[in-house]
C-alpha cells in the first residue's frame, strides 16, 4: 500500500486539511501527525473503526500536527475500546496530554526514535522547522519501500540528502513552501529546485501548502500531494 493522505495544507490553510498520512497494513492503522481536522477525516472515513490497531507518530507539537490527537486517543479508548500507541522521541508530548486531561493509562506512549514491527520500521530523524520546538521526520521502510518523510523542516538533512542521491531512499515528501521569507520554516521552493536534479524530480512529493503553486511544481517536474 502506498502512503495515503488525509490533508495536504499548512496551519493557515484549514481548507486543505492538516498534512497527515496513513497506512493501513493488515488491519494496523500507522498514521503521522493529528492536527485539528485528523480526527474528523478519520472520524468520517471510518478509519478508526475499521483497524484493530492504531499506531500514531507524531513529527512536532505544533496545533496543525497534533491538535485533534487527545480526542483521537479518548475515542479509540472509550468509544471504540481500543487503545492507541503514540510515538515520540520526547516526553513533553505527554506533559502535555496529561495536561489536556489524557491519563497515560489510556494510551500507550512509545517515547523513542525507532518503531519496528514484522510491518514497518520507522525512525525518526532530528530536522529543522523552528527555534522553539522540535521537530522529527520520519525514515519509513514497508513491502520494500523505504521513504523519507520529512514533517515541518526547511532542509532535508545532509544524511538523508546523501542517501537519496545514491538511490537509497525511494521517494521523499517534504513540506514546501512557495516563496522564501526572512524566516524560515518551511522548505522554499527555489531552495528544493536547487538540491534536486531534473531527473529525480518525479521522486519527490511537495506537502504542507499553504498557497496553491501546483502548476509551478508540475512546470518543474516536481509531484505533490493532493487530497
Ligand atoms: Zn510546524
Amino acid at each position: 500500500m502506498e502512503l495515503q493522505f488525509l490533508g495536504c495544507g499548512s496551519a493557515f490553510n484549514p481548507l486543505l486539511g492538516n498534512t497527515s498520512s496513513y497506512i493501513e497494513i493488515g488491519r494496523h492503522l500507522y498514521l503521522i501527525d493529528a492536527g485539528e481536522s485528523v480526527f474528523y477525516k478519520l472520524f468520517k472515513e471510518e478509519i478508526l473503526k475499521r483497524n484493530e490497531e492504531i499506531t500514531i507518530f507524531i513529527t512536532h507539537m505544533h496545533g496543525d500536527h497534533i491538535g485533534s490527537l487527545a480526542s483521537i486517543i479518548s475515542y479509540c479508548y472509550f468509544v471504540l475500546r481500543k487503545k492507541v500507541s503514540v510515538v515520540y522521541p520526547k516526553d513533553d508530548l505527554w506533559k502535555l496530554l496529561n495536561l489536556m486531561g489524557i491519563a497515560s493509562s489510556i494510551y500507550d506512549r512509545l517515547e523513542c526514535y525507532a518503531f519496528k514491527n514484522d510491518e514497518i520500521k520507522m525512525r525518526a530523524i532530528s530536522v529543522k522547522h523552528a527555534d522553539d520546538i522540535s521537530c522529527y521526520g520520519y525514515i519509513m521502510e514497508w513491502e520494500g519501500k523505504k521513504i523519507y518523510y520529512s514533517g515541518d523542516s526547511y532542509e532535508i538533512p545532509q544524511d538523508i540528502y546523501k542517501d537519496f542521491m545514491a538511490g537509497n531512499i525511494d521517494r521523499i515528501y517534504q513540506d514546501t513552501t512557495e516563496f522564501k521569507t526572512s524566516h524560515l520554516s518551511h522548505l522554499p521552493l527555489e531552495e528544493l529546485e536547487k538540491c534536486i536534479p531534473v531527473n529525480l524530480r518525479n521522486k519527490v512529493f511537495c506537502i504542507h501548502f499553504t498557497t496553491d503553486f501546483a502548476n509551478k511544481l508540475k512546470e518543474k517536474g516536481f509531484q505533490y500531494v493532493k487530497v
